[in-house]
Parts: C-alpha cells; structure tokens; sequence
C-alpha cells in the first residue's frame, strides 16, 4: 500500500489533500503534525477524516521539522492515539514510554540521516520489542549494499517492517520494500516535495512503478548510472511493461563508479534480471560478464546486461537503434533492400563518447565511410583508430560536406536548447540529419535541417528502439513501440515544464 506524507503549515491544506488523495483512492496517509505552523489541531485533523491515517510528529534530528518543545510533541502524540488515529508514529527512544490504547496502531521508527547502521536486524530486534504493531527503518544508503542489507531485513522480519533508504541511491528500496513485503510506503504528495531525501510521488509510485502490482516473484530490471535521476528509460520501459502486461519493474540504480563491480558481484542478492548501463558504467561493467555479443566486443562499451544463472551476458543496442532509425527514414525517401548498403556514402559524426562509438561503428558496418569530428582531438583520433574511421579537428567539421550528419555530443539538450552542433549555413537539403539527443526531440539542429530542406532523425526514434531491442532481450517477447514512444514524448514534455 502506498502512504502518502502530507506536510502543510495549515490546517485546511492538510484536510484538503487528505480529501483530495482518498478521492483519488489513497487508502493511508501520514499526517505531518511537525510541518503544521501554529497549534496543531489534532483532532480537528482526525475528525471525519476520509482514509486511515498514521500521526506523525518528527523532530529535526530525525530529519523533521518540529521546533517546540518535547513535552509538547510527546502530548499531541498522546492525544492522537486517544482521539483514536489510526496510527501513531513512535521514535525507538519515546516509545516505551508511551502506552498502547484502545485501538491505535503502533510504528516503532528509527532514523539515521547519515548511514545505514551495520546491525540491522539487532536494531530491528530492539524496534520490534517496544510493542510494535509496525517497525519502521528509514536510514541514509551510502553504497547500493546498503538497500540490500534493508531488503533482505524486511523479507525476513516476523512483524510487520517498512524498511527505506534514503537518498538517491536508496530509491531502489522505496520501490521494492513492498515487494519484499513491507505493508506500506511512504510517498510525497507530488513530485517536487519530498519529506525525505529520495521520496517518490504517490502518482509515480502507483502508476510508474505499480507498487502494490510488485510481488516476490517479480522480476527485477532497471537502469544503472550516476547520475540516475534524470533517466528516461524507466519512463520507457515501466510502460512497456504494464501495457505487455508483464511481472516486472524497471528501477533507477544509482551507483557511483567505484561501486559497480560490487554492485554486479551482487546482483543475485536482489534478484536483478537485467539491467541498461549509462555513464559512467558503459565499459566498466565489462569486466564482470561472461558473453559479449560482436558490437560489444567491436566497440568496448555494453549498454544491456542480461542475467542468468550461468553468468552475465553484454550486449549494446545503441549502434543497432541508431542504423535502424536512419534505415527507416531512407527508406521512406529511397528504394532500399534488406542487406543493401544504407544509402548514406559519407557521414560525419559529432562527438567522441559512447555514443559516438555506438554510431560510427553502425555506419561504418552498414558501409558508410565515417568521419569524426569532436572537441578533444585525441579523443575523436582514438574512435577512429578503433572504428576505422577518419577523425578532424572539432574546428574543421564545416569544411567538407557529409550526406549524413549526425550528433552525438550532448549539444542542443534540455536546458541548453538554444544551441546546435553545426552551423545552418552548412546544412544542404540531400543531407540526412541525425540528432541523438531525445530531450527535447526538436532541437534546433533538428529543426534548422528541417527548414533546410533535410530529412532528419531523431534521438528519440533512436531511444525508443534501443529500448525495443533491449525490452526484446530481456523479456522475450515483442515490445509496444508506441507505448514506448508516447511515454518518453510525455516525459520530455513534462521535463519543459518549469519546476
Ligand atoms: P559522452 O560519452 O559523455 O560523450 C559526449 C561527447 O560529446 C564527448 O565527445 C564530448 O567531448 C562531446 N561534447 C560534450 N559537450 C560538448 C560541447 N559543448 N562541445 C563539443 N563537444 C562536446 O556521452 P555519450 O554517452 O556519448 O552521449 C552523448 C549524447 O548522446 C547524450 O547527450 C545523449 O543525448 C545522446 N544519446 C542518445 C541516445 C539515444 O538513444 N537517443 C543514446 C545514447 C546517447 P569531450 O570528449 O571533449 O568532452
């Protein structure tokens, strides 16, 4: 079940939202009585209230905001279980001094904003012992270890146990706790007001994620990186997932780079089934797999794990995505036969990362002759030595002209959409313009190839397919493209908005 925080400094606004969330179906919220300015009505708060709540009152060490007296808080706490909440949230050090009555449920919680305590289940074992109905276990991840140890406590817990890691690379157990059999967890109330480090909207809780649809048996996917938060590919693939109606989820990792190799050696302990790799993790990970397919072998990167009982196999479906997005605009525009060369003599390739790689050694495959042109001359000299491939200076990618121009730097991107890789005065209408960046899908290298005259691609025909390809890897079966496509338009849209 997901619990929805609300923390308001008036009265009205939290009865508001508690009304507006059991409208929507929310079965549980969490009142805030710390983020309340003012004297806190607690029972005008419970009274005729619309779905069960758990009152909570939380100091600042605890990562809460009440500034009153102690003496205070532990009496409003007090009243709260005699006006008959439904829950009342207890601190591991007051508990004991607070007596169960009538029938008011107890969470017995415990906090660290610094770290995940090495013993947990002794600390849990202490929880559990303050008459708990519910214990509850919110503590700082500072390695992905961390949410493993607080998976597996609330799996193997006899009471009832809500186990969260905070922060970033604690989002993974916010999304799994119910999985591993937590009966709640805590969500925001939207997406921009986390009550805690690392907090996930109820919205996206429930619909990205499809919390209460997890269950031991479903399978664990996701996205590893660092940073991870700005990833679209959960958005992608979690659609895919639901609509293809499968017992699965897609979570964001974020594991800093010095933490990958052990993050792989565990990957039983979560049970991971597969996994997409970002950056900084592409040629890293390579280290721990078993199988490589050809194109990671040619190009020295993997973006897909996929894992078995007989070890990890690395594939990347970049390079693929990429020669399968311009196939099927030339197609469009030209008679081309399976097998046949792609129509595109020359191309000229901007920027010397995975990407890059991933597209110029697609190209190069598919018989185009690459050139590559990037910032850092060394850089673009090092692909092309490994692809085969000609590289020039950053400064000369105007000088020849190219049928195919393709970005793969990050230029153009959201926020910095004001700005383009290559100058207009440049683009001729037979060019096939390629923009790897997806968000926003219309750069303005797109749009000024398009007032050129050029047929274009966009990165988010190349993200859906990577997708696809992956989707197919993993679960064996085809994926919805247009679910993929319409769920990354939403998301880019949505990442315009202002905050
Ligand atoms: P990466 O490994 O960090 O490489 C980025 C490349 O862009 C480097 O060569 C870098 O040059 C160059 N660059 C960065 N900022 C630049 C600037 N202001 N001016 C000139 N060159 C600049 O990243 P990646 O993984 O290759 O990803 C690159 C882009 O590809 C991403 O931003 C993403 O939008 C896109 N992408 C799209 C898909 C898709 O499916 N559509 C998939 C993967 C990537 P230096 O070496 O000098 O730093």
């Amino acid at each position: 079940m997901i619990c929805v925080s609300i923390g308001r400094g008036r009265h009205r606004h939290v009865i508001a939202e508690h009304k507006h969330l059991a409208d929507n179906g929310v079965q549980l919220v969490e009142l805030r009585l710390d983020y309340i300015q003012g004297d806190v009505q607690v029972k005008r708060l419970l009274k005729d209230r619309p779905c069960p709540a758990i009152i909570t009152c939380r100091r600042k060490q605890d990562g809460g905001r009440w500034e009153h007296s102690e003496e205070a808080r532990l009496q409003l706490l007090r009243l709260a279980i005699v006006e008959g909440a439904d829950y009342v949230d207890l601190e591991d050090d007051i508990a004991g001094g607070i007596r169960r009555y009538g029938k008011t449920k107890r969470v017995v919680s415990h906090h660290d904003m610094l770290r995940t305590p090495a013993d947990l289940p002794a600390l849990h074992a202490r929880l559990a012992a303050l008459d708990a109905d519910v214990v509850k276990i919110a503590t700082m991840a500072n390695h992905p270890t961390d949410n493993l140890r607080m998976l597996e406590l609330v799996a193997s817990a006899k009471v009832p146990t809500v186990g969260i890691c905070m922060g970033d690379i604690g989002v993974p157990t916010r999304i799994l706790c119910g999985r591993a059999g937590a009966p709640f967890v805590f969500a925001t109330f939207n997406d921009e007001r986390a009550l805690a480090p690392g907090q996930i909207g109820w919205r996206q809780m429930r619909d990205l994620y499809r919390f209460d649809a997890l269950g031991p048996a479903t399978r664990i996917y996701g996205v590893v990186a660092d940073p991870v938060a700005h990833s679209l590919s959960p958005v992608v693939q979690n659609a895919a997932i639901a609509a293809a109606g499968l017992d699965a989820v897609y979570v964001p990792f974020r594991v800093p780079a010095d933490q990958i190799d052990e993050f792989l050696a565990e990957a039983g302990r979560w049970p991971l089934a597969g996994l997409s790799v970002t950056i900084p993790h592409k040629e890293a990970v390579l280290k721990r797999c078993s199988r490589q397919d050809d194109l990671v072998r040619s190009i020295g990167a993997a973006n897909t794990l996929s894992f078995a009982a007989d070890g990890i196999a690395a594939s990347n479906t970049d390079a693929t995505a990429a020669v399968e997005s311009l196939e099927a605009v030339l197609a469009e525009t030209e008679q081309l036969t399976p097998g046949q060369g792609l129509g595109v003599k020359t191309a000229l390739v901007l920027g010397a990362g995975g990407a890059a790689r991933a597209v110029a050694f697609g190209l190069k495959q598919r018989g185009a002759e690459v050139t590559i042109a990037s910032r850092t001359a060394d850089r673009a000299k090092k692909v092309a030595a490994d692809v085969g491939c000609k590289a020039v200076e950053w400064s000369a990618r105007h000088r020849m002209p190219h049928d195919c121009i393709v970005n793969a730097t990050p230029i153009g991107m959201h926020p910095d959409v004001d700005q383009t890789p290559f100058e207009k005065e440049h683009l001729r209408p037979y060019m096939v313009v390629f923009d790897t960046v997806y968000n926003p899908e219309n750069t303005l290298f797109i749009k000024e190839a398009r007032a050129a005259g050029c047929r274009v691609v966009t990165g988010v025909e190349m993200f859906v397919r990577q997708a696809a390809i992956q989707f197919r890897t993993w679960h064996g079966t085809e994926p919805p493209p247009q679910v993929m496509r319409e769920a990354l338009k939403r998301a880019t849209a949505s990442a315009k908005q202002p905050a």
